[in-house]
């Protein structure tokens, strides 16, 4: 009698229409990409970027620390030592992170001691050509100069590096006891 009932009165199909039109007040959470994009928080792990200091200059010091990080080896670093005005320097000489193998942990940015590195919000680096996902040393200061403020948000909110605080202090030199003769090519 009951199941006689349901079918006459059409009870699945009035209850599959209350669940439709309950629907006509529950908040969308689909966004219409592109059109519409996520608004991400500061701590979000997207493309790798190289920061430099305010004066311009490259805050990397090619130390490979971030190489040795990484669990998907996907950076290669070359670094030299450079002598310009009594000041011995060392740096990046080539910097390439594979983004294909990159899986975004962020261990790189956390291994770093003068907080080169940094993290963006930006995703939308989709390409046909797997060989334009190999970020050179140029395009991540690219990168870091235009996303610097979401790079300085990420290194913020990872607590690497304070609101206001300006990290000159972290910036290494070769104590002049160990100034080498000549500028020397290491591999990374
Ligand atoms: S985010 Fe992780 S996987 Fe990607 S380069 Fe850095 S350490 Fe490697
Ligand atoms: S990015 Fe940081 S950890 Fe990596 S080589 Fe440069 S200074 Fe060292």
């Amino acid at each position: 009698m009951k199941k006689l009932l349901k079918r006459v009165f059409f009870v699945e199909i009035l209850k599959a229409l209350k669940l439709v039109f309950a629907h006509y007040f529950v908040k969308e959470v689909t966004l219409q990409y592109p059109h519409e994009k996520n608004i991400f928080p500061d701590t979000h792990r997207g493309a790798l970027c190289l920061l430099k200091y305010e004066s311009g200059e490259e805050r990397c010091v090619g130390c490979d620390l971030c190489e040795a990080a990484c669990p998907s080896n996907c950076i290669t670093v070359v670094s030299a030592v450079e002598e310009k005005d009594h000041v011995v320097r060392r740096f990046a000489t080539d910097f390439d992170i594979d983004i294909t193998k990159c899986v975004f942990c962020g261990f790189c940015v956390e291994a770093c001691p003068v907080n080169a590195l940094g993290m963006t919000k930006m995703y939308e680096f989709s390409t046909p050509n797997k060989r334009d996902l190999i970020f050179d040393k140029t395009k991540l200061y690219d990168v870091g100069e235009k996303w610097y403020g979401q790079a300085k948000g990420y290194l913020v909110a990872h607590n690497q590096e304070g609101e206001d605080e300006i990290v000159s202090e972290y910036r290494y030199r070769f104590p002049s006891s160990r100034k080498p003769e000549n500028v020397v090519e290491t591999d990374g």
